[in-house]
């Protein structure tokens, strides 16, 4: 069995009007993150931790932001994309922390269900799937509520039962 670990970060700029989604939800806000996606840095800051656990590049490299099939995409369907490559490579998730840098509104009410829509894009268990929250104590771009940050650490092990690893 082999391991592999990965680190991703995202960040976002918050304009009012946008829906915010985040973790795959959506959270009843009055700003949310500007984006060509929809914006989730959350399953963004995930799909950087899978894709460099096995120096497959990042996120704008597979899926850039100048191409148009990209607009307004569902963030899930970049994370389920990002896992089929993980499988193809002959790895599958271990686990996954993260955390969530954010000043309003409080992610805390949302968490589980956030949870619960990673794991079901991954197929793995929701106890395999750490969200973590913080605010920066009202200091800098995210105590102005200018924009929120996530990120993510994974760790990947081979898929012996497919690939005999
Ligand atoms: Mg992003």
């Amino acid at each position: 069995m082999k391991l592999r670990i990965g680190n991703g970060i995202d960040f976002h700029r918050l304009i009012k009007g946008r829906p915010f989604f985040l973790g795959g939800v959506l959270i009843p806000c009055a700003f949310g993150p500007e984006a060509h996606s929809d914006g989730d840095v959350l399953l963004h800051a995930i799909c950087d931790a899978l894709l460099g656990a096995l120096s497959l590049g990042d996120i704008g490299l597979h899926f850039p932001n100048s191409d148009p099939k990209y607009k307004n995409i569902d963030s899930k369907i970049l994370l389920s994309e990002t896992n089929n490559l993980i499988l193809n490579n002959g790895y599958k998730i271990n686990n996954i922390d993260t955390t969530v840098c954010l000043e309003n509104p409080k992610i805390k009410p949302y968490t589980i269900a956030m949870q619960q829509a990673i794991a079901s894009v991954l197929n793995i268990s929701v106890n395999n799937i750490s969200i973590k929250a913080t605010t920066t104590e009202k200091l800098g771009f995210i105590g102005r509520q200018e924009g929120v940050m996530a990120t993510a650490t994974c760790l990947l092990i081979t898929n012996d039962t497919i690939y005999g690893n």
